[in-house]
């Protein structure tokens, strides 16, 4: 994928939701109450139900992006800027949003870890 096709692939949140799902269930999904692997997908929440008990979990979590409020296609779009720019920390630009008041270097951490999910993902 060059970065042409990855800024095509992954242009709105509806793309990159769908990716970052498709590792996650590569992965599979097991639920945290009871251990079941059969997992539905509502897709309106993006929320994961389990068939068993209803237990119910969200794309993010236990992933690096578990307890963020950014969407998952800021994280798509910060790994595009760090390899566009070979300039990690120019990526922290995007998140210099409205309601992000305070700068975190473990993001800089974290969209490492994104762009090591979307190009190498977790078998
Ligand atoms: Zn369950």
């Amino acid at each position: 994928m060059n970065l042409n096709e990855y800024s095509k692939s992954f242009s709105d949140e509806v793309s990159c939701v769908a990716h970052f799902k498709s590792v996650r269930d590569k992965q599979r999904v097991v639920c945290i109450k009871c251990g079941c692997k059969k997992q539905y997908w509502l897709k309106n929440q993006s929320i994961y139900q389990c068939e068993d008990c209803g237990f119910r979990t969200s794309l993010m979590k236990e992933t690096i992006l578990e307890n963020s409020n950014l969407s998952i296609r800021t994280w798509y779009q910060c790994v595009l800027m760090v390899w566009a720019t070979k300039k990690g920390f120019s990526a922290l630009e995007i998140l210099r949003q409205p309601g992000l008041k305070r700068y975190e270097p473990i993001w800089y951490y974290k969209i490492r870890r994104i762009a090591l999910w979307i190009f190498y993902p977790p078998q």
